[in-house]
């Protein structure tokens, strides 16, 4: 079908109608209160439970919680964490965990922010934090490694040691009662 081109009237060839319009929009927000941000120098305050970029966390003695089990890489929908494991070498400064990942990357152009990552890990090692402004000169600066993730991730003071958290969870249940002691028997932490 073809379009008829409507011819302007003397009126809208003017155009002095349609500033003045846009003048008289400019004039009422002019005293209204303003709503920009002056980004970078005003950042956004995110509210609670708002989903950022995920970083790894370290535990508050400084190590890294990651038990290079790889749940995370394998339901993350857009494939974007890749996990090298340590392979059969022990690694003695392990601590508490048996094993820690060769190398951790998150391709942050892939992420979506979806936090199953987060949901699934069982060592609480990776959080969804507030970062929203993530910058790159390119593709290959927007692939986070293990260091860039850990140092981003800093110490996680909140939820640490969580199978000890655990550990007394499961003695308060009168079924993981160990003989002769009470209920919620604290010996173990
Ligand atoms: S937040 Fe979602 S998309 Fe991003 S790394 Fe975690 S699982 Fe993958
Ligand atoms: S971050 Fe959590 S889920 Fe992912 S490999 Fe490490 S321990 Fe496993």
């Amino acid at each position: 079908m073809i379009v008829q081109r409507k011819n302007l009237s003397f009126w809208e060839r003017l155009y002095l109608p349609a500033i003045w319009g846009g003048f008289k929009v400019t004039v009422r927000h002019f005293f209204k209160k303003k709503v920009t941000m002056q980004y970078p120098e005003e950042r956004w305050v995110v509210p609670e439970g708002y989903r950022g970029a995920p970083y790894l966390v370290r535990d508050q003695e400084g190590r890294t919680k990651c038990v290079s089990c790889q749940l995370c890489e394998f339901v993350c929908p857009p494939r974007a964490i890749k996990i090298t494991p340590p392979g059969p070498a022990v690694d003695p400064g392990t601590g508490n965990v048996e094993k820690r990942p060769r190398e951790f990357e998150i391709n942050m152009l892939r992420c979506i922010f979806c936090g199953f990552c987060q949901e699934v890990c069982p060592e609480e090692a990776i959080f969804l934090m507030r970062d929203y402004s993530l910058t790159g000169a390119n593709r290959k600066e927007m692939i986070y490694d293990k260091e860039k993730l850990l140092a981003l991730g800093g110490v996680h003071q909140d939820r640490i040691q969580k199978w000890k958290r655990k550990q007394r969870e499961a003695e308060a249940q009168e079924v993981f009662k160990p003989a002769g002691q009470p209920v919620g028997h604290d010996a173990h932490r």
